[in-house]
This record gives C-alpha cells, sequence and structure tokens, in this order.
C-alpha cells in the first residue's frame, strides 16, 4: 500500500464488538478471563491495551520495522532504547541532539556506567576515531536540533553492521513520511510522537521501531518490565494525529521552503540553517536520503537585531518550546530547549541567543511569512 493508505488503515480494524470504524480508546487496566489459563490474549494493561496495539502496529507499517512499541514520551523511548545496553558500554552520540537527550545521557545515564563521546556525525571519520572496544551503539539525530546538520544515514548504518554496533536515528523532525532511516540501513528508530506525528501539541509520548527481532523482544520486555508506556487515550489521540500525517507533512515542508527562502533574503538575518536550501553544505544530501526538507527552520540573526524585539513583536507564532504542531512555534534553543546543555558546549555548537527555531505550522503561508517579517522589521 501507499504511505498515505498506511497512515490511515495500518493497524486499524472495526472494532470486533461494534463494528467502529475508529479504534476505540479501551480504558481499562484488566481484562476478564473466560477460564483459569483462558484469556483472550490480553492480561493487563501495562502488558498489552488494544488501542495502543493498533498504534503500535501503524508505527511499524509507516517505519518499515519488524515491531514497534509506544512510550509515554519521547525521553521515554530514548531511554528504554538504552536499556539495550549495561554497564560500561561505550555510545557515540551526535553533538547537537536534543537537550533533554544529551542530558538523560550525561547527567543519568552516566550514573549507571555508560559513557557517551559527543561528535559532529556528519564526519564518518570522526565517529569512526571515537569508536572505542567498548562502544556498542551509534546515536544519531538527523537533521539535528536545532543546527539542521545532517548524518549519512546509510554510511552510518554499513560502519555500524560492520563493527557489530547497533544503530539508532532519532527521526522526530521528519517522521517516516520523509525519511525512512530502516530502509537505509539502521537497526533502531526513536520518535518524539508529541512532535509531528501527533501534530496536534496535545499529547506527549515516544516510540521505538525495530528492524531486527531480537531488538524488538528486548525492548517489548523492558516496555513492560519499566512501565513507561502510552496511555490508551494519547494512543487514540497520535493514531488519530497519524491519518493526516501525509497532508501535514506535504503543507509544513511547502512552507518550510517558502519561509526558509524569505527569511535566507531579509536583511537582518545573518544564516539560514535548512537543508532544502541550495546554501546549505548538505543539500545534496537531504535530497538524496529525504523525500522533504520539512518544517523545521533555524536561523541567526544579525549581530544588529535584537533577539528580545524579535520575539516580543511576534503576534501569530507563538513563543514556545516542541515543535511539529500545525501551529507555527518559534523559539529561542539557547534559553528554551537546549537551557540544559552546559554554556561553552552551546556556544561551540553555534547554539547562542542570536539562533531562532521555526517550527513551521500548516496556517496560510502568507500570515505567517507576514508575522516573520514584521517581527524582523522590528528587531
Ligand atoms: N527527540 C527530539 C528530536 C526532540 O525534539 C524531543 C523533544 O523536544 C525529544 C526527542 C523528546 O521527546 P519528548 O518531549 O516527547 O519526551
Amino acid at each position: 500500500m501507499g504511505f498515505a493508505t498506511d497512515a490511515i488503515h495500518a493497524g486499524v480494524r472495526p472494532d470486533p464488538t461494534t463494528g467502529a470504524v475508529m479504534t476505540p480508546v479501551y480504558l481499562t487496566s484488566t481484562y476478564a478471563y473466560e477460564a483459569l489459563g483462558k484469556s483472550k490474549g490480553y492480561d493487563y494493561a501495562r502488558t498489552i491495551n488494544p488501542t495502543r496495539s493498533a498504534l503500535e502496529e501503524n508505527l511499524k507499517v509507516l517505519e518499515r520495522g519488524v515491531a514497534a512499541y509506544a512510550f509515554a514520551s519521547g525521553m521515554a523511548a530514548i531511554t528504554a532504547v538504552m536499556a539495550l545496553l549495561k554497564s560500561g558500554d561505550h555510545v557515540v552520540v551526535s553533538d547537537n541532539v536534543y537537550g533533554g537527550t544529551y542530558r538523560l545521557f550525561s547527567r543519568v545515564l552516566e550514573g549507571y556506567g555508560l559513557s557517551f563521546s559527543y561528535v559532529d556525525t556528519s564526519r564518518l571519520e570522526r565517529i569512526e576515531a571515537a569508536i572505542r572496544p567498548e562502544t556498542r551503539m551509534v546515536y544519531v539525530e538527523t537533521p539535528t536540533n536545532p543546527i539542521m546538520i545532517l548524518t549519512d544515514i546509510a554510511q552510518v548504518a554499513a560502519l555500524c553492521a560492520s563493527r557489530g554496533l547497533v544503530s539508532v536515528v532519532d527521526n522526530t523532525f521528519l517522521t517516516p513520511c520523509l525519511q525512512q532511516p530502516l530502509r537505509l540501513g539502521a537497526d533502531i528508530v526513536v520518535h518524539s510522537t508529541t512532535k509531528y506525528l501527533n501534530g496536534h501539541s496535545d499529547s506527549v509520548g515516544g516510540a521505538v521501531i525495530l528492524a531486527r527481532q531480537d531488538h524488538a523482544e528486548r525492548i517489548k520486555f523492558v516496555q513492560n518490565s519499566a512501565g513507561a508506556i502510552l496511555s490508551p487515550f494519547d494512543a487514540w489521540l497520535v493514531l488519530r494525529g497519524i491519518k493526516t500525517l501525509p497532508l501535514r507533512m506535504r503543507t509544513h515542508d511547502t512552507s518550510g521552503r517558502a519561509a526558509a527562502r524569505q527569511l535566507e533574503g531579509h536583511g537582518k538575518v545573518a544564516r539560514v540553517l535548512y537543508p532544502g536550501l541550495p546554501s546549505h553544505p548538505q543539500h545534496a544530501l537531504a535530497s538524496r536520503q529525504a523525500s522533504g526538507f520539512g518544517g523545521m527552520i533555524s536561523f541567526v540573526l544579525k549581530p544588529k537585531a535584537s533577539p528580545e524585539r524579535f520575539f516580543g513583536r511576534l503576534r501569530l507564532c507563538a513563543l514556545a518550546e516542541s515543535l511539529g504542531g500545525i501551529e507555527t512555534l518559534v523559539c529561542q534553543p539557547s534559553t528554551m530547549t537546549h537551557a540544559s546543555v552546559p554554556k561553552e558546549e552551546r556556544e561551540r555548537l553555534g547554539i547562542t541567543d542570536s539562533l531562532v527555531r521555526i517550527s513551521v505550522g500548516c496556517e496560510d503561508l502568507e500570515d505567517i511569512l507576514a508575522d516573520l517579517e514584521q517581527a524582523l522589521d522590528a528587531a
């Protein structure tokens, strides 16, 4: 089936009791057995819930995996992936991952004996140089949040396969609608479903999709054992959101391209970081490994422009963390999403107070452009 058909139908069947076309929200913590030792395949709702299972089946199909598991947040999903490792193991990580991912790795998991090297994963030789005898995993975000650097997924996956390492890709920014890392050879995809997959800024969730059966079995075990499951209602919201994912991503992508072009021509803007622009150093890779560029844009204000005035003058675009909703969100990563990254590290990566991140929404393009333009004029 085509992607849009799968987005609407995969994992979804008419409800066996009523024929309801939409998957019901199964709000139950437990299930009655027909007799001792005879259940209908459902025993306890942490372990299995039909609404969550429908979403998991849907995500499995969209990302072309063998299994998918839904979690209470993107961070819970990433934590579950890290449970594939044991004390003493080492991970090579993209050096400007989401701030919360960096915080989990550096301030929680290091305490359990895991170690992490943060490198520019757009350079394969940097990954190779960071690999040690105890390295077990390479974890990449592509494009990275918020500097929009790409990693060549096929190259990293091939390197990992040749060295017996697990390759993990955070696919939150592009979604399987525009980029399918498992098809490019990666072992594991993680998502914050909070973002584009749900798409309506009204649910927090996460997912892990796996290419290997052994990984799938372990993640299922961890999901049930640690228990950070997605609630039935949130599973229902994400499942509903995904039905319009292809429509939304088309608009995010078209408007993202137009907004990036407009920003590039504005006198208060020093540099626009958007893989869809020919000026992006990895434009060719972006065109090769994804079928669109999406709605995430970062840009740097010129020194003469005031970030306070820019953010203060926005009217339509909300000043808010998060991304991937139908409404346009604008943030200052240095003080918001990436405040947990140490200042020196932020500055090394270019996450200064002049860096602005936009999640271009699905409003009328002219309205988005007009709001950005007038706020920049005032900056
Ligand atoms: N991965 C990326 C790329 C993110 O941007 C985020 C959150 O912003 C996360 C993971 C974490 O997801 P959540 O906020 O759902 O825990």
